[in-house]
């Protein structure tokens, strides 16, 4: 890739000190290990739409489909002033090309997934969504977001970078301009990533491009782009990955050995019984790639998603 992967973040995770206490959440995953590949776009909703540091602490109260941002003592009201900075700061965001976000977990402005929302009786049910996220969410439906929590689950961390990568490869396609022939070398190169997610949505996006002579460029790429990110976005399992190896193992009929097709076989049992991590037959697939230069799966986003420094497919 030739520049950074450009991700949105709540201000608070790069160790800014702009909390309601005036102190900071660094992640110093985010911020040494992934921020090796990423030019952050800082994002403080509480502190960009006018409030102090230090300041009262927020929270939602009222109906989780449209609660009230209200200060935890005096009660004072920033819904509106939130929402209007918010409208006007998701617009401001479209010029940076963003390849996704990652959200302060559980703030009343910035949080993705089950915030709390206080009822009249003064009871926290966690339903809601950050008044920003919210925002940023409906206005980017298709970019990759993640909580910092929530990447610190291996599964959902991988999901996240993996997606991440591949829409940074899917803007720089489209930036050399949207033509047939770009389309259908972007789809070749992901086949087997896809198929790793769903081999449903593998399959329907084969249908799209195969037919994408009758469909309009935009309306063609509008369409792929939306199933690009949905099929991703499914979880993988190691029953799909071995799907994806075991097709793989097809490419090398001519080359391998028996000894080196049993030794390839015998890996595979190994990651499906979870004795070793997926990168173990990866490396050796990887090997055989080189080692044969095979044309088809040498281009395969698969085999390398992303820089191995990552330490992903690491786990079992
Ligand atoms: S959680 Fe969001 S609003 Fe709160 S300090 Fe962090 S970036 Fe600012």
């Amino acid at each position: 890739m030739e520049t950074k992967i450009r991700l949105g973040i709540s201000t608070c995770l790069l160790g800014e000190k702009v909390r309601y206490d005036g102190g900071h959440k660094m992640d110093r995953y985010l911020t040494e290990t992934l921020g090796n590949y990423i030019q952050y776009v800082p994002v403080c909703p509480e502190v960009e739409c006018g409030m102090p540091i230090p300041r009262e602490a927020l929270r939602q109260v009222g109906e989780p489909a449209s609660p009230r941002l209200v200060t935890t003592r005096t009660k004072q009201d920033f819904t509106d002033q939130m929402v209007r900075w918010a409208k006007k700061r998701v617009q401001e965001l479209e010029q940076e090309e963003l390849c996704g976000f990652i959200f302060k977990a559980n703030s009343p402005s910035s949080g993705m997934v089950r915030v709390k929302v206080y009822d009249a009786q003064g009871m926290p049910h966690k339903v809601g969504v950050g008044l920003f996220a919210r925002i940023f969410m409906e206005r980017f439906p298709l970019l990759p977001v993640e909580e910092e929590g929530r990447l610190h689950d291996a599964k959902l961390r991988e999901n996240f970078i993996e997606r991440i990568f591949v829409y940074k490869r899917w803007r720089e396609m489209v930036a050399a301009g949207r033509t047939l022939g770009r389309l259908v070398s972007f789809h070749t190169r992901h086949k087997l990533l896809l198929l790793s997610h769903s081999p449903q949505g593998h399959n329907s996006m084969g249908r799209l491009v195969a037919s994408a002579k009758r469909i309009p460029p935009n309306e063609l790429f509008e369409q792929y782009q939306r199933l690009l990110m949905e099929t991703l976005g499914l979880k993988t399992t190691v029953k799909k990955q071995i799907n994806v190896l075991q097709h793989m193992m097809g490419y090398f009929k001519q080359e391998l050995s028996p000894d080196e097709k049993q030794e390839l076989l015998e890996i595979i049992d190994q990651y499906r019984q979870a004795y070793v991590p997926l990168i173990v037959p990866i490396t050796l697939f990887n090997h055989y790639v080189r080692k044969y230069d095979q044309p088809y799966l040498k281009d395969q986003h698969y085999l390398r998603p992303h820089p191995v420094e990552l330490q992903l497919r690491n786990h079992v």
